[in-house]
């Protein structure tokens, strides 16, 4: 049985549980399809759940825990008539409206709902290293954001993996807290631009380890060291370090939205100018699927605000041109 609605949301994070409160305050009744407790990037309530302290959402003066935060968030969204299901989208068909999402298997014939109008929010997931402890003491140490956490680390020594611009850019923003960076590249080389190579070269606090990479990260609760390899030699080591900054990329999650959704090169969904359009009329982007330059809750929140607006007037539009 396919269930018809006039707006769906695909995503639980900021900007979708955003674009939630604002469609459903717009008397839209939107379901959001929140995703599936199964990994680092499908987790109902998006990355926040896997922060701990928030410091810099605005209105929490001493801060607020991120899954605490989305929970209100979500919340918040449910009292003007959001509904959610716990689920993951397999399939869209955007060729045609409405619009067909499929959930479970992809293949069936029918699709699970369809949509009027579609709001993409389904963020983008950090690249990590694998390691055996890693998810474990994401939150106590290691982080995917220095702008999020730095703010923890004054005065205490820590290291940050990765050779791109992203790595460079958090270990100086890091040298702010901490006494030492340590950047732990795993060739001799930085892929980095030549203006943050020489910014971070400049940087007194900024030592560099080449040729190396992060087998393992220690520590009962907290981070409290991180075993090295080098990888010319294959000697191993233990770094003493009370954080792992993992800086090695991030990835959108679009691979549902491959051919039929505008994007980048790297994944990301092109929206239109300054609006949240894509190049499909009724389907919107917002949040960090569609944003690799701030990817802050705070920018998506605003994003999926915009969203559900630029949903709303469509809806309309599209109500007035049938009459
Ligand atoms: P990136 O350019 O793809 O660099 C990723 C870095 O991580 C590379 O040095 C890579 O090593 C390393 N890496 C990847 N997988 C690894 C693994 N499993 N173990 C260890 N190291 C690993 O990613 P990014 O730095 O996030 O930048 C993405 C894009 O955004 C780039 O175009 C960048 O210029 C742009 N950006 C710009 C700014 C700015 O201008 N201020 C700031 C941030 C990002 P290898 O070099 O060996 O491949």
């Amino acid at each position: 049985m396919t269930e018809a609605r006039q707006i769906i949301i695909i995503g639980s994070g900021p900007a979708g549980l955003t674009a939630a409160i604002y469609a459903s305050r717009a008397q839209l009744a939107p379901l959001v399809i929140e995703g599936e407790p199964s990994s680092n990037s499908d987790q109902p309530g998006g990355q926040l759940m896997l922060t701990t302290d928030v410091e810099n959402y605005p209105g929490f003066v001493d801060g607020v825990m991120g899954p605490e935060l989305m929970v209100a968030f979500r919340e918040q969204a449910a009292r003007f008539g959001t509904d959610y299901v716990t689920a993951k989208v397999s399939r869209v068909d955007l060729s045609a409206r409405p619009f067909g999402l499929w959930v479970g298997d992809p293949d069936a014939s029918d699709p699970t709902y369809t949509a009027e109008a579609l709001i993409v929010a389904t963020g983008a997931k950090s690249l990590m290293l694998q390691l055996p402890n890693e998810e474990r003491l994401l939150g106590y140490g290691v982080s995917t954001c220095a702008t999020c956490d730095g703010f923890f680390f004054r005065g205490h020594e820590i290291a940050v993996v990765g050779g791109g611009d992203s790595a460079l850019e958090e270990a100086i923003f890091l040298t702010r807290f901490a006494d030492k960076v340590t950047l732990i590249h795993r060739r001799g080389e930085l892929r980095a631009s030549k203006v943050m190579r020489k910014r971070a070269h400049a940087n007194p606090k900024i030592e560099f380890l080449w040729h190396t990479s992060v087998i393992d990260v220690l520590g009962d609760k907290k981070v409290q060291s991180i075993k090295i390899r080098n990888n010319e030699t294959g000697e191993e080591s233990v770094l003493p370090v009370t954080g792992l900054f993992v800086a090695i990329g991030h990835q959108p999650n679009t691979a549902i939205f491959k051919g039929q959704l505008d994007m980048e090169d790297s994944g990301y969904l092109q929206t239109l100018g300054t609006t949240t359009y894509t190049n499909v009329e009724g389907v919107f982007a917002c949040g960090d699927v569609q944003d690799h330059r701030y990817r802050q809750a705070v920018t998506a929140a605003g994003s999926g605000c915009m969203a559900a607006i630029d949903a709303e007037r469509w809806l309309e539009d599209q109500a007035a041109s049938r009459h």
